[in-house]
């Protein structure tokens, strides 16, 4: 699969600082911010601040350094009291989209977690 990477995807605009988003946490290579469109009463997206288009473009090209960071912002927010996923200590469940049959709309990696009450069953 080819990752061209597209600057004018939503995500990166966030990046960048030209739209806002409501941030919940940030390292040197991840922000993690709620979802606009919450699926769940906990809603998370976490992505790398560079430039990869999905989930195997992050795992096949990004650093060390920056895999370890971005799955560090990760455990950070499933841990951290006030974001909502913690408490009760219900756990959560987290998906990524890649590519059409993945139905992913935005061409930047992302992780969505989402938790605050019990998922359904996996849909297809
Ligand atoms: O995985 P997929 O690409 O389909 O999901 C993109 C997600 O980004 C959606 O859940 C959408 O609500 C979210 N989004 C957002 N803020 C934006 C644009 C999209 O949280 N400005």
């Amino acid at each position: 699969m080819a990752f061209d990477y597209d600057d004018a995807n939503i995500f990166a605009r966030i990046l960048r600082g030209e739209i806002p988003c409501d941030k919940v946490a940030e390292n040197d290579h991840a922000l993690a911010f709620r979802d606009i469109r919450p699926q769940a009463p906990v809603h998370l997206l976490v992505i790398p601040k560079g430039r990869y288009v999905s989930l195997d473009d992050f795992a096949t090209n990004a650093s060390d350094a920056e895999i370890v960071a971005f799955t560090r912002l990760c455990a950070q927010i499933c841990a951290s009291e006030g974001v909502g996923l913690a408490e009760g200590n219900g756990g959560f469940r987290a998906v990524a989209n890649a590519g059409p049959h993945g139905v992913q709309e935005v061409p930047h990696y992302h992780l969505h977690i989402m938790g605050g009450r019990v998922m359904g069953p996996m849909l297809a």
